[in-house]
């Protein structure tokens, strides 16, 4: 099959926000033309499984909810359209070389490219600024993209993370600090809490990210790294993979199926992140990706280069 590539952008219209040197346009240009992409086309993974729990289901309306999301994701390919209307607000996981040579633009292009990819889409404007209640236009704002930073040591590469976070994937996000003593079993039971009572709102079938660590803040940035994570991937630590094979079966079992109209599987899979904890601390969070999950990660090399390592066959 030959290379497949995303629209050409158009002009952006109007000045410039900032002068950037070239080298940080390309950048730019780059991330933005991703998260285009990211915003038109599923991830390599999510279209696999969404495709193998297609073919699990019996049940007539289940087959027809699938055959659908498929159809609307051939045409908004085809089509050059954002897969969903809600295209989300835009969240990003930057895992940079401390050689990358750009490393000091980053934030700056990030925010850049969010204003492109915006317009160039066109990105739904869902970028409403906290207590003065109004729109920004561009998808950027206050703290808007989030960035979660990571720095690599002796690379001068920079790995990135595009999350378009969907309105109704993003509502069942919750967390709580269980007492001591409580353990593990009330964290499940938080976990499947969440699923039977706000699953169904982020159109399912779901990637349910988990994080459990100490501190509500921890536990709820893993729960969402825990989403960037391949749909079928494994927590490294056996007895978390063993959590996460459980919770799927237990959340498969509530019957919610695709767009939460019965079926056989509510989830895509279940990803646990953890970290070490305090001994009279348990902490737990929750968060969700829609089945229109629109994540990718692309690799860029110090010369600019990139790779794209969830969407093979693509070109920018
Ligand atoms: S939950 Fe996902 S598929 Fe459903 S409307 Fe929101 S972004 Fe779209």
């Amino acid at each position: 099959m030959g290379q497949q590539t995303v629209n050409e952008p158009p002009v952006v219209e109007g000045p410039a926000t900032q002068e950037f040197a070239p080298e940080v346009e390309k950048l730019i240009n780059t991330v933005a033309k991703f998260t285009v992409l990211v915003s038109q086309k599923l991830p390599d993974d999510v279209a696999a499984r969404l495709k193998e729990l297609a073919e699990e289901e019996t049940a007539p309306m289940a087959k027809m909810i699938y055959s659908t999301m498929a159809r609307n994701q051939d045409l908004a390919w085809q089509l050059k359209r954002p897969s969903c209307q809600d295209t989300g607000l835009v969240q990003l996981f930057v895992r940079a070389g401390t050689d990358f040579p750009y490393l000091d633009r980053v934030d700056a292009a990030m925010k850049e490219a969010v204003a492109r990819a915006t317009k160039w889409s066109p990105l739904r404007l869902n970028t409403v600024e906290t207590f003065d209640e109004y729109n920004t236009g561009t998808n950027t704002g206050s703290r808007s993209p989030w960035i979660y930073w990571q720095t690599i040591p002796d690379s001068d590469s920079l790995e990135l993370d595009v999350y378009l976070a969907g309105g109704g994937c993003s509502l069942p996000g919750q967390g709580k600090t269980l007492m001591p003593g409580e353990g593990y079993e009330a964290a499940v039971k938080f976990v499947l809490d969440v699923m039977t009572s706000y699953g169904i709102n982020a159109c399912p079938p779901l990637l349910v990210g988990v994080g459990i660590g100490s501190s509500i803040d921890a536990a709820a940035y893993m729960s969402k790294a825990a989403l960037m994570r391949p749909v079928g991937s494994h927590s490294a630590n056996p007895k978390a993979a063993e959590l996460e094979t459980e919770l799927k079966d237990a959340i498969d079992r509530i019957g919610l199926g695709p767009q939460g109209l019965g079926g056989q599987h509510s989830v895509m899979g279940v990803n646990i992140e953890n970290s070490a904890r305090h001994p009279s601390v348990l902490s737990v969070a929750v968060n969700t990706g829609c089945w229109s999950h629109r994540r990718g990660t692309i690799r860029i090399a110090s010369d600019l280069s990139y790779e794209l390592l969830t969407h093979k066959g693509v070109e920018l």
